[in-house]
């Protein structure tokens, strides 16, 4: 669909370990931007206490988003980041549901349903991870998986805030090993969950929200991943730490 806009986006994790590291990684990521590339949305999620040191860096050339926030607003809960913090230095994108979250973490499809609601009512723009682990994708439940965190992730969400929603399919047995989904797989899965979308709400919204695929995008695997119709985007995890693969990856070629 020509009305979505492409979407890159890396998840930098617990990596970059120094301000100057994660400053000078930054800069790198925003210098490569290749004006003539597709026009593609990009957007690096960094942990919190690299966020404003990131933007700065970037100048605007890409913007810099959570990799979390707890649903709650403000209160006794130690070592909590608010959406109202969040939202205070800047940030309009945010991460909810990567498995990372629900599996290390706990984070239930309840709790993540609470994270996305409070970005909705911040006005905040929230990219919603779902996908299935290995052993459901292997008894063939990835489409079943993903109706499930789709419909509890996004419950309560209002056909009029999806244009500030949008999803990441990540296979977790994809993700940090090496193993890209093939681009048939993923397309599959993304046809899917557009389904699920227009039977959650209609056409247009599902036709109108971007799904970008997630789990082992390198420089060699975005090119014909782009190409699929229902692929919109990607979220890099490890390539997003390496500024020339990562470069390659916004200036996929189409
Ligand atoms: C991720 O963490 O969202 C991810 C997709 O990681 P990787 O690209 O390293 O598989």
């Amino acid at each position: 669909c020509a009305a979505r806009k492409p979407f890159i986006s890396g998840n930098w994790k617990l990596n970059p370990q120094t301000k100057e590291e994660a400053v000078q990684l930054a800069s790198e990521i925003a210098a490569s931007i290749n004006p003539s590339s597709p026009d593609a949305d990009v957007a690096l999620f960094v942990p919190y206490v690299f966020i404003e040191a990131a933007m700065e860096a970037v100048g605007g050339k890409l913007q810099v988003g959570a990799e979390g926030v707890v649903p709650e607003m403000k209160g006794a809960f130690t070592g909590a980041v608010s959406a109202s913090m969040l939202k205070s230095v800047g940030v309009q994108w945010t991460l909810a549901g990567h498995s990372e979250r629900r599996v290390i973490f706990g984070e239930t499809d309840e709790y993540i349903n609470g994270q996305v609601l409070k970005l909705m009512e911040m006005g905040m723009s929230c990219m919603l991870c779902i996908g299935e682990s290995e052993s459901e994708f292997e008894q063939n439940l990835a489409g079943a998986v993903c109706a499930v965190q789709l419909k509890k992730g996004l419950a309560g969400v209002p056909k009029e805030s999806m244009d500030r929603i949008c999803i990441a399919y990540e296979p977790v047995w994809a993700i940090g090993t090496g193993k890209v989904a093939t681009p048939e797989i993923a397309q599959a899965v993304h046809a899917e969950c557009r389904r699920i979308l227009a039977a959650m709400y209609d056409q247009e919204t599902a036709d109108s929200v971007r799904i970008l695929y997630g789990g082992s995008v390198t420089p060699e695997s975005v090119d014909v991943l782009m190409a699929q119709p229902d692929i919109d985007g990607a979220l890099v995890g490890g390539a997003s730490l390496d500024s020339s693969k990562f470069g390659r990856i916004i200036n996929y070629e189409s």
